[in-house]
C-alpha cells in the first residue's frame, strides 16, 4: 500500500506521523489530491507492526503480518467506512453490519456513510484491539454522514475508548459538524505542486495530462475519476464549442454535478477572457472573447445555486432521485437554450457599438 503512495503524499504523511497527538484526525484538502490514500497509509503505519528498521520515515513496511492483513483487506483492528456508491470505486466493502442494516437487498447503493455503519465503528472502538496495538476507523467521505451519525460519533470522539484512533479524511469539511469539526486535530492536504502531479498522470498513462489537470482544477486523482466518468481531453477540449453550439449532449452523458461543474468553469474562463484576464480550466484559443460580463456573471450565480441543490441529495431525506432529475432537465436545457444565445446576442450588439474584442470563433 505505501508503495504505491503518490509523492506528494509523502510529505503530508510524515508530517501525520510526527504531529498527531490527538485520537481524531480530519485530513481535508481541495477533491482529488488523496485524503482517503493518505488516511489509509496513516491507519497502516499506526497498525504496522515491523522493525523500525524496516521503516525509516514511519511508513508502514508493507510486508509484516498486520500489513499483510490491510493489503487483504482483513486487518482485526483496522474499519474503514465508505458509503456503499463508492465500495466498488474505492475496493472497500461494507462491513457486515452495515449490509444487514435497514432496506436489506434491492435497494441503490447509498451514498451516505449509513447510520448503521457509524454505529458499527463506534461498537468497534469500544472492543479491545485484537493485535494488541492500536484500532483505527477511516472514514471517508467524512461529510457524507448524517445528523444521527454525526451525534452518535460525537460522544465516541468526546471520550475515546482505549486506544481507539479515528481518522476522518474530506473534501468538504465545512459541511461536517462544527462540533465533529472541533474535536479533530486538522491537517491540510494541498494541492500538489503542477508538475509532480503532472509526472504522476503521465506514469498513469493519462493522454494530454496538461488539459484533464486543468480541467480538474489541478487535482490529480480527480483526473483519473473523471476519466473513468467520460471526461477525456477530446470530450472536454470540444466543449466550448458545443456548449456555443447549443449542443448538450456531452454534458448530459456526465452525472449532472459534474456537468454543472464543466458549465461553471466554462463560465468562469468566459467571463475572465472576457474582463482581459486569463481561462483558467480551457485552452485560450477555445473560449469566446466577446461574453457579456453581467450576463455571464448572473449565469456563474445560477450555476452555483443549481450546484449546491445537486450536490446536496446526500443530505436530503426524500426524493433525491426525483430532485435530481428535476434539476437536469430544468436546468440544462435553460442555460444552453437561452443564457449563451442570450450572451452571443449581446456579444454581438457590444461588437456593433465598438466596445469589445473581436470573438476568436465562429458560431
Ligand atoms: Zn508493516
Amino acid at each position: 500500500m505505501s508503495a504505491a503512495l503518490a509523492p506528494w503524499l509523502l510529505a503530508p504523511l510524515a508530517q501525520a506521523l510526527q504531529t498527531t497527538r490527538s485520537h481524531a484526525l480530519l485530513i481535508h484538502g481541495p477533491r482529488g489530491v488523496g485524503q482517503f490514500e493518505l488516511a489509509l497509509a496513516l491507519a497502516a503505519a499506526w497498525l504496522c507492526e515491523g522493525e523500525p528498521e524496516a521503516r525509516p520515515s514511519g511508513q508502514a513496511c508493507g510486508v509484516c503480518g498486520a500489513c499483510r492483513l490491510i493489503a487483504g483487506r482483513t486487518h482485526p483492528d483496522l474499519l474503514v467506512l465508505v458509503p456503499e456508491a463508492l465500495q466498488q470505486t474505492l475496493g472497500w466493502s461494507a462491513t457486515e453490519e452495515a449490509a444487514d442494516g435497514e432496506g436489506g437487498k434491492g435497494r441503490k447503493p447509498s451514498k451516505e456513510i449509513r447510520v448503521e455503519a457509524v454505529r458499527a465503528a463506534v461498537a468497534f472502538a469500544q472492543k479491545t484491539s485484537t493485535r494488541g496495538g492500536t484500532k483505527v476507523s477511516v472514514l471517508y467521505p467524512a461529510e457524507r454522514i448524517n445528523a444521527t451519525s454525526a451525534n452518535m460519533l460525537l460522544k465516541t470522539l468526546e471520550e475515546p475508548p482505549g486506544r481507539a484512533r479515528f481518522i476522518l479524511a474530506s473534501a468538504a469539511p465545512q459541511q461536517l459538524l462544527p462540533t465533529v469539526r472541533s474535536r479533530c486535530q486538522a491537517l491540510r492536504l494541498p494541492l500538489p505542486r503542477q508538475q509532480a502531479a503532472f509526472d504522476w498522470l503521465e506514469a498513469e498513462r493519462v493522454n494530454q495530462p496538461e488539459v484533464l489537470l486543468a480541467a480538474a482544477g489541478g487535482a490529480p486523482l480527480e483526473v483519473l475519476e473523471r476519466l473513468a466518468l467520460g471526461v477525456t481531453a477530446e470530450a472536454w477540449l470540444r466543449l466550448p464549442r458545443e456548449v456555443q453550439a447549443g449542443q448538450s449532449a456531452t454534458l448530459a452523458a456526465w452525472p449532472l454535478p459534474l456537468a454543472i461543474d464543466a458549465l461553471q468553469k466554462l463560465c468562469h474562463d468566459a467571463l475572465a477572457v472576457a474582463v482581459g484576464a486569463a481561462p483558467r480550466y480551457f485552452g485560450a484559443l477555445s473560449v469566446p472573447a466577446a461574453g457579456d460580463v453581467a450576463q455571464l456573471t448572473a449565469c456563474g450565480a445560477v450555476l452555483r445555486g443549481e450546484m449546491r441543490r445537486a450536490e446536496h441529495p446526500w443530505n436530503a431525506a426524500l426524493g433525491v432521485e426525483a430532485l435530481v432529475q428535476q434539476l437536469r432537465r430544468a436546468m440544462q436545457p435553460a442555460t444552453l437554450a437561452t443564457t449563451l444565445p442570450q450572451v452571443a446576442r449581446s456579444s454581438t450588439l457590444r461588437r456593433a457599438a465598438g466596445q469589445s474584442p473581436v470573438d476568436t470563433l465562429k458560431p
